[in-house]
């Protein structure tokens, strides 16, 4: 029987390999940083992590989770409800939802498994999920696994969104969703006019934080501070794989009736293991970072204005940014290839997207700040910037 399906399953490689679509993997050979190792001892300059708040190699975070380890253990070898809930999870939980300023939170693996576990649960054929077209993929796979009437509404375009809540008044309950930061552009969902919106036409909210928790907002709390909406959202889901330390794990979080059914009900909470005791603590530790002091996310933010104006004001097309995600514009998709390519050959590790990523005459180079870029760190990447601008005709 093998050979048969081996044969198709070659047959598909070549077609993601003419595609030019085949992934291969950096081999790196030291801990996630502004600069790296690679396997072959060549050192690299990193702008394609979501490394946002340079946490995911802070000496902080790791004396947490060695600690946490010798007194607590390995893992837990349970799903939380059997035998799997310890202290340092619960005290997790309340930091997120203290952090978030909401009613509770519960702890995924990953914020796939939030994303995954938060619709079947609460919503039924009765009931109406409308979805921002770009949304992350677990978003698609949650809604997916779950009974209720779909509705797509294109990017961040309000009024789209607004005749998509009219389209689905007859049912019993409506949720817009949306992420918070959407990954190709690094726009920022208007959660002020979709509360709105979800108020004038009886919706519930639900936002995904994970490019915008740690980022965007006067300290970086995600799209409720930026926008003043704390109250107006019912759920939000997140990660604590990208500015919350990096390492894995994903929460839900938001109002208290919500988070208890979760509890109850949701798939990827009650048949998956907990998370082991090294990272909930040194997530705990995380959010004590963040309750110290602002300096992270100050420096996050003067090292995406830098790059931004010293970009621009070298001739290159960005997209307006409000986030960590900068989005170079080269519209051309062999052309986004030949230069992540240049790219990496000066040193510098950044992602070129095209279709069917990013829409079909969009292709781009996506770099992706950190708190942890230094000065030269900027200064080098823009110059190669320009280098390879210049040698591709861009510039
Ligand atoms: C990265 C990401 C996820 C997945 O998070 P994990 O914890 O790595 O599973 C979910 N949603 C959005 C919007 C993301 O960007």
């Amino acid at each position: 029987m093998y050979g048969k399906f081996q044969k198709h399953l070659q047959d598909t490689l070549d077609e993601i390999r003419e595609a030019g679509l085949y992934k291969n993997e950096r081999n790196i050979a030291s801990a996630q940083s502004a600069e790296i190792t690679l396997q072959d001892g060549s050192k690299a300059l990193n702008f394609c992590a979501n490394n946002y708040l340079g946490l995911a190699d802070n000496p902080r975070l790791i004396e947490a989770a060695r600690k946490a380890m010798e007194i607590r253990g390995y893992g837990m070898s349970s799903v939380r409800f059997i035998c799997g809930t310890q202290d340092l999870h619960k005290e997790l939980e309340k930091a997120i939802s203290d952090y978030f300023h909401t009613e509770d939170a519960i702890l995924y693996a990953s914020c796939f498994d939030a994303n995954g576990g938060v619709f079947e649960p609460l919503l039924t054929a009765e009931d109406a999920i409308i979805s921002d077209s770009l949304n992350h993929a677990s978003i698609i796979d949650g809604v997916r696994l779950c009974k209720a009437q779909r509705y797509r509404y294109a990017n961040a375009d309000m009024a789209d969104l607004e005749a998509k809540l009219q389209e689905a008044q007859a049912q019993r309950f409506r949720i817009i969703v949306t992420d918070g930061v959407f990954s190709m552009d690094g726009n920022v969902a208007p959660m002020d006019k979709i509360c709105d919106l979800a108020e004038k036409y009886d919706a519930l909210v639900m936002v995904d934080e994970s490019h915008s928790a740690g980022v965007v907002g006067p300290t970086g709390h995600g799209v409720a501070e930026q926008f003043g909406c704390y109250g107006r959202i019912d759920i939000f889901t997140g990660t604590l794989g990208k500015a919350f330390g990096g390492a894995v794990g994903g929460f839900t979080t938001g109002r208290k009736e919500i988070i208890d059914l979760l509890r109850q009900r949701s798939r990827p909470y009650l048949f998956s293991n907990s998370i082991p005791p090294m990272i909930a603590a040194a997530a705990l530790e995380t959010f004590k970072i963040l309750g110290e002091s602002n300096e992270l996310h100050d420096r996050l933010v003067e090292n995406v204005n830098y790059f931004r104006d010293k970009m621009l004001s070298a001739g290159f097309d960005i997209k307006p940014t409000q986030s960590a995600i900068c989005a170079v514009m080269l519209y051309d998709a062999p052309l986004s290839q030949r230069f992540a390519a240049a790219m990496a050959e000066e040193g510098i590790f950044v992602t070129g997207f095209y279709y069917p990523v990013v829409p079909q005459g969009q292709a781009r180079i996506r770099v992706q700040m950190s708190a942890a870029h230094r000065r030269e760190h900027l200064d080098k990447a823009i110059a190669a910037f320009i280098k390879v601008g210049k040698k591709l005709g861009v510039l």
